[in-house]
């Protein structure tokens, strides 16, 4: 029984050791991804590149004030991120139009289209007007 009991600690350590360089590298990649989408998030702010639909979440029921498009955030933003005008993110906002800011998730809570508790709900477009 002791030995088993010793056995065990060392295989579980030993495990562990080889678990935090996997868990390390996948926080890299992680980070890597929502820095890309950061990166692009102000190209798109900026009128210069735009995310797919396939690319973002929209919000259940909230929409900007500015133009009343559904807020998105792109899927691999982080926990960090922010939610958006989806007209901006997908390059359809008019020039010179204005917008909601940026609503930052550590501040607001947002209901998600994904949420069970949205009950299907989602500010989603079908398709993207020209
Ligand atoms: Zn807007």
């Amino acid at each position: 029984m002791e030995n088993e009991e010793e056995r065990l600690k060392k295989e579980i350590k030993e495990l562990e050791t080889q678990i935090e360089p996997k868990r390390k590298r996948l926080h890299e990649i992680w980070e890597a991804k929502s820095d890309a989408v950061k990166e692009r998030i102000q190209r798109a702010i900026q009128g210069n590149g735009h995310f797919e639909l396939h690319e973002l979440i929209f919000a259940a029921k909230s929409r900007c004030k500015g133009c009343s498009s559904g807020l998105a955030y792109p899927k691999d933003i982080g926990p960090d991120g922010a939610w958006y005008c989806s007209a901006i993110l997908l390059g359809k906002a008019a020039r010179g139009s204005t917008h909601e800011a940026a609503i930052r998730f550590a501040f607001y809570e947002v209901k998600s289209e994904k949420q069970t508790s949205a009950r299907g709900a989602t500010t989603r477009p079908a398709t993207i007007l020209p």
